[in-house]
């Protein structure tokens, strides 16, 4: 998919030149030829990154960028700032206003394509996220956008690998004022500290003595540790080719020597703050991944995993010649429980049973919910004899114990039926083990309930 960047700028001829080198590159472009409009195209979420202009009439470029990141709806699209000013106060009012990078006017070929590159890679990494985070969102976990916005970047954790005392005696104390910073003098350790430090920032130079710092920066990237840290490289001089390799195995940033203070300072707050903002989001990727396989009610697995799962058992077992087996569990009676003490009462005696379930089976067990007050037990490597002395423990557990309801006002007895299969034969489908424990349950409902029933094999 080619990304669509939005070029902004009040100069039609250098909306064109931009317009004609990105579409040679295969990206789809869209223009604004004003602060206004650019607004209204990012807000109908038409672009995946913007060039922006700073010198504008009515509204310039460091007001569009401060609105496009106060902006939930537009915060997480990159902005480039492409300006004739090039003085470091320039760059540190353009990273106040939440840019994330800079183009300097004329701009060059390579480096612009090189940016826009790498920016939406990321930004389509972000995307991502935040799509199958939206499910979590829904269900009403705090929009990452929101607290994105608040973020000031500060009180970050930085790791400044640097082997020059001159340097980092320099740097290390303006990190300092905003976040809590370590100095790796040594390049050799600086994977391992990385890796083990939890940072939010590394920081490496790239002119260390007899050491590549790019090929530090590309093992910072492998390593899974480290791979989702952000990376600030600081360069020599400008040299275009190592920074543009740079930003190929993925650098997020750079400065260039000498580093202006103020700028270094904006930069790793730009670079932090993205990093909580992606935290923040795969956080609630994960979250939506527990939601969508758990049972809210007892926090045992559900139905829909249960058979993704059980295939998988069923296979294992099979190939491995090895036994599997499964019980069926019902409440007894349950309605009643609901029609006498409430509903509310029902759903504390199911959660209940679900921590009795919990400390009656071993760790590879895998249990669920299968339906309102129905569970099944999934237990590879048991055969029937064992499986059916974990059953009656479990009838047991649950008969001698009376339930307690009503916030401890009230305690009921409870009982449950259970029906018991085992895999018969390699390769069998677990379909048919489970209508096998299915019915062996029911005739343990037949038979008077309160009791375990074997399947006749
Ligand atoms: P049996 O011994 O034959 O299994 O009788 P039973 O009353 O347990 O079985 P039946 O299937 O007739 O009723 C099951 C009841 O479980 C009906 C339903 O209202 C209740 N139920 C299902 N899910 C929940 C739930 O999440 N919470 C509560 N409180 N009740 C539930
Ligand atoms: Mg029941
Ligand atoms: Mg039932």
């Amino acid at each position: 998919m080619s990304a669509r960047v939005l070029v902004v700028d009040d100069i039609p001829a250098n909306v064109k030149l931009l317009e004609a080198r990105l579409s040679a590159e295969y990206f789809d472009v869209v223009t604004a030829c004003n602060g206004a409009q650019a607004l209204e195209a990012a807000s109908r979420a038409e672009c995946d990154i913007i060039l922006l202009d700073v010198m504008m009439p009515d509204m310039d470029g460091f007001e569009v960028c401060r609105r496009l990141k106060s902006n939930p709806a537009t915060h997480f699209i990159p902005v480039v700032m492409v300006t004739a000013l090039d003085s470091p106060a320039d760059r540190v009012r353009g990273l106040e206003a939440g840019a994330d990078d800079f183009l300097t006017k004329p701009v060059s070929d390579v480096v612009l394509i090189a940016r826009v590159r790498s920016l939406t890679r990321l930004k389509m990494m972000t995307d991502e996220l935040r799509m199958r985070a939206l499910t979590s969102m829904e269900m009403g976990v705090q929009a990452p956008e929101r607290a994105a916005v608040a973020d000031t970047g500060a009180g970050g954790r930085i790791l400044l690998v640097d082997d020059r005392p001159s340097s980092y005696e320099r740097l290390a104390p303006v990190l300092a004022t905003e976040h809590a910073v370590d100095v790796e003098p040594n390049p050799a350790e600086a994977l391992f500290h990385a890796a083990e430090g939890n940072y939010d920032l590394l920081i490496i130079s790239l002119g260390l003595e007899n050491f590549d710092g790019l090929r530090l920066c590309g093992q910072a990237r492998s390593l899974e540790r480290t791979r989702q840290v952000p990376i600030l490289a600081i360069a020599e001089t400008d040299n275009n080719a190592r920074l543009l390799r740079g930003l190929e195995i993925g650098v997020n940033d750079y400065l260039s020597r000498p580093v202006d203070k103020n700028e270094l300072l904006a930069r790793a707050r730009t670079q932090i703050r993205r990093r909580r903002y992606t935290d923040h989001l795969r956080d609630n990727v994960q979250h939506s991944i527990e939601a969508a396989i758990t049972d809210a009610l007892t926090g045992l697995h559900n139905r829909r995993y249960m058979e993704t799962h059980l295939g998988t058992l069923g296979e294992q077992a099979s190939s491995r010649g090895k036994s599997l087996a499964l019980m069926m569990l019902d409440i007894d009676f349950f309605k009643a429980v609901n029609d006498t003490y409430g509903h509310e009462a029902g759903d504390e005696v199911l959660r209940e049973f679900a921590v009795r379930i919990r400390k009656s089976i071993r760790g590879i067990d895998l249990a669920c919910r299968y339906g309102g007050e129905e569970f099944v037990i999934v237990m590879p490597e048991t055969d029937m004899q064992v499986a059916g002395m974990v059953a009656e423990r479990l009838r047991r557990a649950i008969a001698a114990e009376p339930f307690v309801i009503d916030k401890g006002a009230r305690q009921i007895q409870v009982t449950i039926s259970v029906g018991l299969a085992a895999l018969e034969r390699r390769g069998e489908p677990m379909t048919d083990i489970l209508k096998r424990a299915d019915l062996a349950l029911y005739r343990a409902k037949h038979d008077g309930r309160n009791r375990v029933v074997a399947a006749a094999a």
